[in-house]
């Protein structure tokens, strides 16, 4: 029997997660610089929390949920996306009592049953940030732009910001009512989904992936010419403050998100390469969520990066993966006979307090030890073999400069310290 990853999902090897966690560390600095703060939730959470909030006529409750019930028949789902899980959790814990505007972030696995292909997978990582509390315009223009910055730290360089808004509740009501008209009129051109979808939730026609009903969608009428009084000035004042922080966008009157939470500002990147099916992450306002999950009434807005392809971008605009970074300093412990064993495997474990220690476990030849150092590519190789320990010696070489010094055992934490642990491998 020969096991495989289930389809649609893919192993990081130890080879490529030096730019996972660079990303993921990346954004992790910037989200702090902003102000938010990590929460995790678990990844699997009653099936209902999403068919109430992501909606029951999108693909993803449709169409791409995991679910399973578990030994006493409750029913769960494994988490589509990030916001309801931190709404959820928002509000069992009640944290706007803690703090009246919260700032959280969220990095980790969401699962979709979607056709695998380039950049779609059925397990993938998302880093998504999260703002509940405010209404301020600035706000929706600062969590914009933290995700343009995300995107730049993480190496991405040609971005291409798509900016839409679907209004509050009453101009997208207004909305949905003459985007059933529109549709009406041409009903027989459209999918058999979005037929129903004419009477359940016509905002959902404009993502259905069918091309026929792509084809339809494109002449529908702006939203913009629906919204309210208060819908139209929140969305200039938005655009106002994405011109102050010198954020280029463009209005995408098409923008609706693949999920029914979304009011007023939405928001989508994209990039060149990749194709404009496939964004690089969006996201927008969900005013109304919070309310309709048994909160207080709490106006929030929010985004989700998907990580691989935001690497995939990354890898396109600088030809490699982001930088995994400055590779540290470490010592190959080289140990010569049975006798210098039982010395050198308390140093290598005392001094793994200081620094990255590698020891052979076999009792292995002085040029295989060598040999297997050079290929890890360790800065430092110490040798203690039995006459190194009669004079209570170690010998040290760096790697990329040959030079060779002996130092005395009760030394070896000092020359580590001022020597070597600043001496970093490219
Ligand atoms: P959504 O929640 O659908 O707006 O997705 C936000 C981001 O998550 C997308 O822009 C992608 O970067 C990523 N994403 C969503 N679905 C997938 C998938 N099946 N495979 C890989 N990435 C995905």
């Amino acid at each position: 029997m020969r096991y495989q990853a289930p389809r649609g999902t893919q192993d990081i090897l130890p080879g490529n997660v030096g730019e996972w966690q660079a990303f993921e560390a990346a954004a992790g600095t910037i989200l702090t610089r902003y102000g938010y703060r990590e929460i995790r939730t678990p990844v699997f959470e009653q099936k209902e929390l999403f068919q109430r909030t992501v909606g029951q006529e999108t693909d993803i409750v449709q169409k791409e949920m995991y679910c399973f019930k578990d030994r006493k028949e409750r029913e769960f789902a494994l988490r589509p996306e990030g916001t309801a899980p931190v709404i959820r959790s928002y509000i069992e814990n009640a944290l706007w009592k803690e703090r009246q505007f919260q700032k959280l972030y969220y990095i980790g696995p969401m699962f979709r049953y979607d056709r695998p292909q380039k950049g779609r997978y059925r397990q993938f990582h998302q880093v998504g940030a999260e703002a509940i509390g405010s209404l301020s315009p600035l706000v929706d223009a600062e969590v914009i732009a933290l995700m343009g910055e995300t995107l730049r730290a993480a190496g991405v360089k040609r971005t291409i910001l798509k900016l839409n808004s679907l209004g509050d509740r009453e101009s997208r009501n207004l909305y949905a009512v003459a985007l059933k008209e529109y549709f009406a009129l041409r009903e027989k051109a459209l999918c058999p989904d979005c037929r129903r979808r004419l009477d359940t939730n016509p905002l959902r026609i404009l993502d259905c992936k069918v091309p026929s009903c792509g084809e339809l969608s494109r002449d529908i009428p702006p939203m913009e010419g629906y919204l309210n009084e208060a819908s139209r000035t929140h969305y200039e004042q938005v655009r106002h403050w994405l011109e102050v922080l010198e954020v280029a966008y463009e209005k995408d009157k098409n923008l609706v998100r693949g999920l029914d939470y979304y009011t007023r500002t939405t928001f989508e990147y994209h990039h060149g390469e990749l194709g404009s099916s496939v964004a690089l992450g969006g996201g927008g306002r969900y005013d109304l969520l919070v309310e309709e999950c048994g909160g207080p009434d709490t106006p929030a807005i929010g985004f989700s990066l998907g990580t691989e392809r935001v690497l995939l971008a990354a890898s396109q605009d600088r030809g490699a993966g982001i930088s995994s970074g400055r590779k540290e300093s470490g010592i190959y412990l080289v140990w010569l006979g049975e006798g210098a064993l039982e010395t050198a495997f308390k140093l290598a474990n005392s001094l793994r307090r200081l620094i990255t220690v590698e020891m052979d476990p076999e009792n292995r030849s002085l040029k295989a030890q060598l040999r297997q150092a050079d290929k890890l590519g360790i800065s430092h190789v110490m040798i203690l073999g039995e006459q190194e320990l009669a004079e209570q010696q170690v010998q040290i070489k760096e790697m990329a400069t040959g030079s060779q010094e002996k130092i005395r055992l009760s030394e070896i934490e000092d020359y580590i310290n001022t020597r070597i642990k600043n001496t970093a491998v490219q």
